[in-house]
């Protein structure tokens, strides 16, 4: 089996160099250069990252191996090629997409992820196709157990005892390109206990930096259950505005501002569920302010901080104006129901 993954990762690592190869050197990549460039890619960027193209021509990828001598029963069994070809010929399945190599923590390159180039009548290719799309699992390859960029923020990971967890890969890429060299991403699932299960060998704090829209919220609030299980970690979140992306702010405010924030505008989970719940609950209505004061010092109830919980029942009490003591006194009700 060891042999067969060996023979495959060469097949990966044969197939990445040919889809960089077309990106940087042709006249077939170059509106996909285009795009990249206009990005924020850099050609040191896109070179460490070994980003590709993969021509439109579906049968170009399969002549480039097979003229390598790489047994076409093997290359099937890649995941690069769709699963409707037949055994003559193996069709690309990510042909006329921006291709991602997916390494593991070796650095050895295990799988694909392809975006889609935006044509001039985008609405149009969104509607057939999905923007993004990753290799299918193989025997080198599994989602939940796979981590982006893992393989190079891991030494970094361990210096500052920090990761800092992304949605997409777009944004570890940028993130990395402003020296916020710390960062991972799922490939676009939710985070798996396996995934934590790796994060704890090698870190004690966890920075949420998902999508500021509610996709990205509900997201983090998944993250925040799984990782809170793990007593271990010490979980914050680093917020984006809705309709920003860790990427969008990076290229909007700049490289310094984000890593100053991910150092220092953090919030506590408290101060997330807070802001979530705000956005479900319309603090107008009397009914509604009552719930929100509940559910918020149930919250409080899972901060071990004696400090932070003052902290935050004082703000509660000066926010809805409302006695102190009578904040205590219901914390006090949840946390023996809790106990
Ligand atoms: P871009 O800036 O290029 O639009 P993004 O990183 O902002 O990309 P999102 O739409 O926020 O992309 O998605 C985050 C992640 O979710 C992606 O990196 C990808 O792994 C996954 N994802 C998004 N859309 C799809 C899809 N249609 N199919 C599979 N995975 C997807
Ligand atoms: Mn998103
Ligand atoms: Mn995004
Ligand atoms: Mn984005």
């Amino acid at each position: 089996l060891q042999d067969k993954k060996n023979k495959l990762i060469a097949i990966h690592n044969a197939t990445a160099a040919f889809y960089h190869q077309v990106l940087m050197n042709t006249v077939t990549g170059e509106p996909a250069l285009a795009y990249l460039k206009e990005r924020g890619f850099t050609t040191e960027l896109l070179q460490e990252f070994q980003i590709g193209f993969s021509p439109p021509d579906k049968t170009a990828t399969q002549k480039i191996l097979e003229n390598q001598n790489f047994a076409a029963s093997l290359l099937k069994e890649t995941g690069i090629f769709s699963d409707r070809s037949d055994s003559s010929e193996l069709l690309d399945r990510f042909a006329g997409r921006i291709m991602f190599p997916l390494r593991n923590e070796k650095g050895a390159t295990v799988a694909f992820s392809g975006r889609i180039l935006p044509t001039d009548n985008a609405e149009k290719s969104d509607y057939h196709e999905a923007k993004y799309l990753n290799s299918p699992e193989t025997i080198l390859f599994s989602k939940r157990n796979f981590l982006f960029n893992l393989d190079k923020a891991r030494v970094n990971m361990r210096k500052t005892s920090e990761v800092v967890l992304f949605e997409g890969y777009m944004d570890v890429i940028s993130a990395w390109n402003a020296d916020q060299k710390n960062g991972v991403a799922s490939m676009g699932t939710a985070l798996t206990d396996e995934q934590m299960r790796i994060l704890n060998k090698t870190v004690d704090s966890v920075v949420l930096c998902y999508d500021g829209d509610r996709a990205g919220m509900e997201a983090t609030r998944k993250a925040i259950d799984l990782l809170s299980t793990n007593q271990r970690f010490d979980i914050s979140i680093f917020p984006m505005q809705p309709g920003m992306d860790p990427d969008d702010y990076i290229q909007e405010k700049g490289p310094q501002a984000f890593r100053e924030g991910i150092q220092n505008h953090k919030e506590s989970i408290f101060q997330f569920q807070s802001r979530f719940l705000k956005t479900q609950i319309d603090l107008d209505s009397e009914k509604n302010r009552v719930e929100y004061l509940e559910r918020m010092l149930k919250e409080l109830v899972q901060v071990d901080s004696i400090i932070e919980r003052e902290l935050y029942l004082n703000e509660l009490a000066e926010d809805f104006d409302i006695d102190l003591a009578v904040l205590k006194k219901q914390l006090q009700e949840y946390q023996q129901v809790h106990m």
